[in-house]
């Protein structure tokens, strides 16, 4: 069948110190309403020159794992994390690109303020040519690119057609109106080191895991 709908192989990344249901809630929700039926988590190392991740990478495989078990929706790839460099999010994109082949559609899932501060990631523009980026809706953030060049960027590739994520293999930007959630990891480490409640941020098991690793203390 020469004109079957390809399929839409979907990635997320972050440092995930730890994941929480700021992650996962919105990115469910966007599996709906794109009909993804797998979204692959790769977690990161974070470059020397930024503020390194209280967990171990893996402590924050671990958590991953125990956040996801028993949810089809996803799985781990932990190709970042392996490498003893960090990488850019671009070069993992070179690399999945060359392993999909030059039509199949991926998408990289970003929240609303990694959207803001994309043009300051490297080679930003080359990205959207290796990939469709889908963006969840995040609370305290504009839609609105802070320069007006990046915003004209933005809007030549905006798309509210999700039937375009399959038709091309790349280079659409979709906004999707999923639930927001007014959760972070720099909160919940906060509150862990405070002693305060967590238990509606994250899920059970990952909870467990940092009481018992004594993390974020
Ligand atoms: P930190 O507070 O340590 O910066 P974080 O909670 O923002 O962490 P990251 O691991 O840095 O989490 O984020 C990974 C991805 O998840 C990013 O694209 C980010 O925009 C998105 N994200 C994180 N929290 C939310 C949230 N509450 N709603 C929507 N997207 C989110």
């Amino acid at each position: 069948m020469a004109n079957a709908p390809r399929s839409l192989q979907a990635f997320y990344g972050g440092t995930f110190d730890p994941i929480h249901y700021g992650h996962l809630k919105p990115v469910e929700a966007l599996a709906q309403v794109v009909g993804l039926s797998q979204v692959t988590i790769l977690p990161n190392n974070v470059p020397p020159h930024r503020p390194q991740p209280q967990a171990s990478s893996e402590q924050r495989k671990t958590m991953v794992e125990l956040a996801i078990a028993g949810n089809p929706l996803f799985r781990i790839d932990c190709r970042e994390l392996e490498r003893q460099t960090p990488s850019w999010t671009v070069d993992t994109f070179e690399a999945l690109r060359r392993e999909a082949g030059p039509q199949q559609p991926l998408a990289f899932i970003i929240g609303l303020d990694s959207l803001l501060s994309l043009p300051t990631w490297q080679r930003y523009t080359r990205l959207i040519e290796l990939c469709h980026l889908l963006v969840s809706r995040r609370p305290g953030y504009p839609v609105t690119m802070r320069e007006a060049q990046h915003q004209t960027w933005l809007e030549a590739h905006l798309t509210t057609d999700v039937a375009a994520l399959r038709q091309l293999p790349a280079g659409k930007i979709f906004l999707a109106d999923t639930p927001q959630y007014d959760i972070s990891a720099t909160d919940i480490r906060e509150r862990l080191a405070q002693h305060q409640p967590c238990d509606d941020l994250l899920p059970g098991p990952v909870l467990q895991y940092i009481l018992s690793q004594k993390l974020y203390r």
